[in-house]
């Protein structure tokens, strides 16, 4: 077997602790379909997800990319997890998510999840562009902003939307958050299952450009204590009935309706710690009630402004955390508007 007719396959899945692991095999030959990809095995008692006595957990490939790193013609698989026996293991959020989508296909779900992370310097633990000591100039300069004494880590922030494009991931942006050392990249719209898969390889993509420069990634929804803006997971979403003509009235608010019914549900599906980062302040709605309005940044769920004047479009979930399963909160929008009665 060579390099040269062959292809180095790194399988990713989701571990024990709501991160990524990864592993790389060869293969003799770039797979022509996908089940030509052969399931794989690893030690889950290495990854907080099975006991000693019978740790291996079956990895089965589920979507496959473009390996920016190795370039053509080796790739990236995401896996789901599974027991030898066959069942999902209970951290694959992506098993019940997929019958989710499967279910409602017809409806075409899209999503677009807008990921805010912190890039954290190991020395300090802090973000960078903090200080070792105190704090740095208050929020005010850094969204969107341009400047050598006030942005950080953009190298890292544009390397992963170019990378994320190689990947064939449907990134549609980044930008500087309101944070020193905040960024923000969206993912979408993308349809169904896609979502979490292409979401959870960006956030792979994201920590292996960081861990280059020797610097982590940070999704907790309050990492810094303070005045300082949390990072959140925006989660727009719509149906075909949403988008189309009268989608406004028709689907989109009977939706925020049904949502507003299974607040406290959705809440403790989005991620952990959320409640130090959904206050009140800092562009969010408190974590105790669920609001929706139009252009509404202090909501809990947005409808944009173009969507209400056309009659039709989408609306944006505000609060699903940074450190939230996008497996998880695209199966929570699409039970709860779609699936139940
Ligand atoms: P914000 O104004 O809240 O910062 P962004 O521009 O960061 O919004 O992100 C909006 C996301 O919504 C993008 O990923 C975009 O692709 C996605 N999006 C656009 N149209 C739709 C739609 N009809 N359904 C679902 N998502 C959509
Ligand atoms: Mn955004
Ligand atoms: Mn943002
Ligand atoms: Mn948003």
């Amino acid at each position: 077997m060579s390099l040269k007719d062959g292809c180095i396959a790194e399988y990713v899945w989701i571990d024990g602790y709501n991160g990524l692991r990864s592993k790389a095999r060869m293969l003799s030959e770039p797979p022509s379909k996908f089940s030509d990809l052969p399931e794989w095995n690893y030690d889950g008692s290495s990854t907080n997800q099975a006991p000693g006595v019978n740790s291996e957990v079956i990895i089965k490939p589920q979507a496959i990319y473009p390996d920016p790193f190795r370039g053509t013609p080796h790739i990236l698989v995401m896996c789901d997890t599974y027991t030898p026996e066959g069942e999902p293991i209970p951290t694959n959020t992506r098993y019940e998510c997929a019958i989710a989508m499967d279910t409602i296909k017809e409806q075409e779900p899209w999503f677009g999840l807008e990921q805010e992370y912190f890039l954290i310097n190991p020395a300090t633990g802090k973000p960078i562009g903090f200080p070792e000591e105190g704090e740095p100039e208050p929020q005010g300069p850094y969204y969107c902003g341009v400047s050598g004494s006030k942005m950080f880590g953009r190298d890292i922030a544009d390397a992963h939307f170019k990378a994320c494009v190689y990947a064939g991931i449907k990134i549609s942006g980044t930008n500087a958050e309101v944070a020193p050392g905040q960024w923000e990249y969206q993912v979408g719209p993308a349809i169904g299952i896609e979502q979490g898969d292409m979401l959870w390889m960006s956030r792979y993509l994201l920590e292996r450009i960081a861990e280059m420069k020797g610097i982590d990634v940070n999704y907790d929804p309050k990492p810094v204590k303070g005045d300082w803006n949390g990072s959140g997971c925006h989660s727009n979403f719509s149906t075909k009935a949403m988008r189309e003509p009268g989608g406004y009235e028709g689907a989109i608010v009977p939706a925020l309706e049904k949502l507003g019914k299974k607040h406290a549900q959705h809440i403790a599906a989005y991620g952990s710690g959320n409640e130090e980062r959904l206050t009140g302040r800092h562009e969010t709605a408190s974590i105790e009630e669920f609001k929706w309005g139009v252009a509404d940044r202090g909501a809990s769920c947005r409808v944009g402004s173009d969507t209400a004047e056309k009659g039709c479009g989408y609306f944006e979930d505000r609060r699903p955390a940074g450190n939230c399963d996008p497996y998880v909160v695209t199966k929570m929008l699409v039970q709860t508007c779609c699936i139940d009665p």
